[in-house]
């Protein structure tokens, strides 16, 4: 061996050791890199779970032309193609692909009264399952923020009215859906339990039902404005009435899905708080279950005297909900609701035009 191979034997091992010195070093700093947000500074990369759903696709129509959106984020709206997000591990590579700065998470087990009754165990489970992976991939992977989305039908069954944001846990849930309900209010636990323990910056919102274009509109499955919907198409093309279900009476707040779209928008850019936030139309416009079919039957072009009836033996479920907008109303004064009218003619309309491909089975 000449002196130039033993210099050269004496650099490869040198630079091995040096390599195997700080190779779990390395390894760490790309493993960093790999889960963490992938945003450029000042830019957001805003992922949205359940984004093909009612308020998933409200927002995608309301960031499409909006300057900030434009400007300074990324959206990522994701369907149950991209991953099943009740596995842990489908979970995991999703955050792995995207690495969102900003998560706006809306991807539940949903439904209407009628489907929360038969299938307690599945709301509760796949959405208490779906809500821990989607929380704890936004502390591992280091996402900025995470907003969540609650429901207003999680609120005590007895209590006064309204009922404000700080009476989330004050009480059981009606019976009706306490499957979905403890499995959401959870949410609100831990949004606390993060942001002590890892600093993480995690809120929710709480709607009213909501309703509009890419509803699901399923009769047995789905809420009352889309069911009630389908309902009417199927009257008008068989010349059956438009039947309600239980006794009309309940009362219900309900906002129209790109209104709650703007609003989440607003949440996941300006709301700092942990503690969630209700968004919804005032107490005074509350309406009952019947006029809310009788809108759905004019808007649909059925006769609302003659065509109109009703099934009592269906439930009534919860009598109200009356939630009180007033955290809303001082943080966004301007903000004006579309009038209910106008929001189930454009639901409607959207309906009729996308018969075909419209979400109408269970
Ligand atoms: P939706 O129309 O039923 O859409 C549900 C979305 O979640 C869809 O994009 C669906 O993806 C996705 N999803 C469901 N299971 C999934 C899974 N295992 N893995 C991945 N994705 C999954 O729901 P929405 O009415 O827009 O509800 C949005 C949020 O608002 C939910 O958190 C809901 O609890 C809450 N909320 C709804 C109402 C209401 O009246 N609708 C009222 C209060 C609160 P696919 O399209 O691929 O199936
Ligand atoms: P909830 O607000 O969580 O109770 O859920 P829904 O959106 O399913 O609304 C249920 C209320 O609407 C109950 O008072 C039902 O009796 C009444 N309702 C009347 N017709 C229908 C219908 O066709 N579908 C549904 N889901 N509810 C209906």
């Amino acid at each position: 061996m000449n002196k130039n191979t033993v210099l050269g034997v004496a650099a490869g091992v040198g630079l091995g050791l040096g390599l195997a010195m700080y190779l779990p070093a390395i390894k760490r700093k790309v493993q960093e890199l790999l889960e963490s947000p992938r945003g450029v500074p000042g830019k957001r990369v805003v992922m949205v779970t359940g984004g093909t759903g009612l308020v998933g696709k409200g927002i995608e129509t309301v960031v499409k032309d909006d300057p900030e959106a434009t400007d300074n984020e990324e959206w990522v709206f994701l369907s149950s193609q991209h991953g099943n997000l009740v596995d842990r591990e489908e979970t995991e590579a999703i955050f792995r692909r995207f690495r969102p700065t900003h998560v706006i998470h809306l991807a539940a087990r949903v439904g209407g009264l009628f489907a929360n009754q038969k299938y307690k165990v599945e709301f509760y489970r796949e959405n208490v399952i779906m809500n821990d992976n989607v929380m704890e991939c936004c502390r591992k992977f280091k996402v900025q923020k995470l907003v969540s989305c609650l429901s207003t039908c999680i609120f005590p069954d007895q209590t006064t009215y309204p009922i404000d944001e700080t009476m989330v846990h004050n009480g059981p849930p009606h019976t009706s859906n306490e499957g979905y309900a403890y499995a959401k209010r959870m949410i609100d636990v831990l949004n606390r339990c993060y942001s002590e323990e890892y600093g993480c910056k995690m809120t929710s919102i709480i709607p009213t039902n909501i309703y509009g274009p890419h509803d699901n509109f399923s009769i047995d499955g789905g809420h009352v404005i889309p069911g009630l919907i389908h309902k009417a198409w199927k009257a008008k093309q068989t010349g059956e009435n438009l039947t309600i279900w239980g006794s009309g009476k309940p009362l219900r707040q309900f906002i129209y899905s790109e209104d709650l779209a703007a609003l989440t928008v607003w949440v996941m850019r300006s709301y700092d708080e942990p503690e969630p936030i209700i968004l919804s139309v005032g107490e005074e416009d509350e309406v009952a279950i019947k006029d809310v079919a009788l809108m759905v039957a004019e808007a649909s072009g059925l006769d609302v005297d003659s065509r109109v009836n009703y099934d009592l033996s269906k439930s009534d479920g919860q009598y109200k909900k009356t939630a009180c907008n007033d955290k809303l109303k001082k943080l966004r004064p301007d903000f004006k609701f579309t009038p209910m009218r106008e929001g189930i003619q454009k639901s409607v309309d959207w309906f009729h035009a996308n018969y075909a491909t419209a979400r109408k089975g269970h």
